[in-house]
């Protein structure tokens, strides 16, 4: 451990401080997680998902006033500048207090939108945007993939042109996940005019509430609407809004979307859990085959594995540094887990999965079958995840890509 001020109490009574604290803070009632809850997306009515992130915006608003909402940001940008590990500590401590229901707009907000803004914003939007990111009233979600964008997001369309402090959008966005909910879109757009490839773009943190935004939710096989696309149409916003120079929004994008790839394993209570497995296989009695077992186990190493690797990625975000490459094996690693999960409630439930007979905890396991595979595709599928581990991890020979100067992937 490093860093901490002689002021600072150890971890051990920091830990002590957090658990009194969220003993008498901790929200109770509403909105709280069913416990036969597996889903990996929301598929809730418009009203209740509102609720759901009333509740988490006031549970963050709490963590802030405390001082625990960014325990390892300096102070300057509103954090306590402590240790990572005081940060674990809070966590672990959470997790075991709080039981609300998750949604990932905050999990977008908070943990990729938020260090983007830190890295590359000016003073001035660190000012209007940091406190609202990070105490949960401005909510924000990435405007990046569009109908011809995505694998290679850096074929990106969307029109930025520049009129004197303003800058004016078009184009559309898709796929966009909590749009409908967002205060703020980090948006990738091309503002050097026959540019092609990472050249010539620019990100800007868009007002979804400017006149010529326009998004329409999509319905997804797993039953909910957590994405969206998004139409610019005339869409004005003051240059004062741009992450980063005029045209270098590839660097921008590229760290958020390493944030993103860092933070997918760190998704610990999306879809079904250890905890719920062992529980299912002693509900259907799957637990005397040693082939389930031995399937548990290996889910089990995994989450263990995850967590070390999150740990030490961890302690680079604190420093902030953009996250490398390491960010796309450990969504490997989670993606893949979360595959095990599904393969395993699959043998354990067999034709239990397709229709529900009443049996509380067993059809509910189709809504982490269903909603899995979207975590292989957001934020970079495998493919382009191995590509990324190949090329700047192991030092293979890129791919063949004629049309990318810089033989870069999203
Ligand atoms: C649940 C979910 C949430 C999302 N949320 C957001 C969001 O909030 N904001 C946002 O901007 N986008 C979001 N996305 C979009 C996501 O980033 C894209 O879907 C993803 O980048 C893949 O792009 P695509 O769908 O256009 O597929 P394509 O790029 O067309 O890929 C199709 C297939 O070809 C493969 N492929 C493509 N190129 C290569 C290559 N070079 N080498 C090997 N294989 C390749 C891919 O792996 C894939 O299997 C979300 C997607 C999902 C599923």
């Amino acid at each position: 451990m490093t860093g901490v001020a002689s002021s600072s109490p150890s971890l051990g009574e920091y830990r002590e401080q957090a658990r009194a604290w969220l003993a008498e803070h901790a929200p109770t009632g509403g909105a709280r997680r069913d416990p036969y809850d597996v889903s990996v997306f929301h598929h809730l009515d418009r009203d209740a998902e509102l609720e759901v992130l009333q509740r988490l915006r006031e549970w963050q608003r709490a963590k802030f006033e405390a001082g625990y909402a960014a325990i390892s940001w300096p102070a300057e940008l509103h954090g306590a500048g402590l240790p990572t590990e005081y940060a674990d500590a809070f966590k672990a401590e959470e997790s075991a207090a709080v039981s609300l229901t998750r949604h990932e707009l905050f999990s977008v907000t908070i943990n990729l939108i938020a260090p983007t803004v830190r890295l590359y914003g000016s003073e001035e939007l660190k000012a209007v945007l940091l406190p609202g990111l990070l105490d949960g009233s401005l909510l924000a979600c990435q405007l990046f993939s569009e109908p011809g964008a995505g694998s290679d997001l850096a074929n990106v369309a969307t029109r930025g042109v520049r009129e004197g402090d303003e800058w004016v959008l078009d184009g559309q966005k898709v796929w966009t996940s909590g749009a409908q909910f967002a205060e703020w879109g980090q948006a990738i757009v091309r503002t050097e005019p026959g540019s092609s490839g990472n050249r010539g773009l620019t990100t800007f943190m868009v007002p979804m509430d400017t006149p010529g935004v326009e998004v329409r939710q999509i319905r997804q096989m797993s039953g909910g609407t957590s994405f969206n696309e998004v139409f610019l149409t005339d869409v004005r916003i003051s240059d004062s809004m741009r992450m980063g120079a005029v045209g270098d929004g590839w660097a921008v994008t590229r760290a958020t979307l390493g944030f993103e790839r860092a933070n997918a394993s760190n998704k610990a209570g999306v879809g079904g859990q250890f905890d719920q497995l062992v529980d299912l296989a002693r509900r259907t009695g799957a637990l005397q085959h040693r082939d389930v077992r031995l399937q548990l186990a290996e889910v089990r190493m995994r989450e263990v594995a995850a967590e070390v690797s999150l740990h030490r990625e961890q302690r680079s975000r604190d420093t902030g540094q953009p996250p490398g490459a390491s960010g796309s094996m450990r969504k490997l690693q989670w993606v893949t887990k979360l595959q095990l999960v599904s393969e395993l409630a699959r043998t354990m439930l067999g034709d239990r999965l397709i229709a529900d007979l009443g049996d509380p905890g067993t059809w509910s396991w189709n809504a982490h079958v269903l909603g899995a595979p979207g975590y292989r595709i957001a934020g970079g599928s495998d493919q382009i995840q191995r590509n990324i581990v190949a090329e700047r991890h192991l030092g293979l020979p890129p791919e063949p890509r004629p049309a990318k100067p810089r033989g870069e992937t999203s």
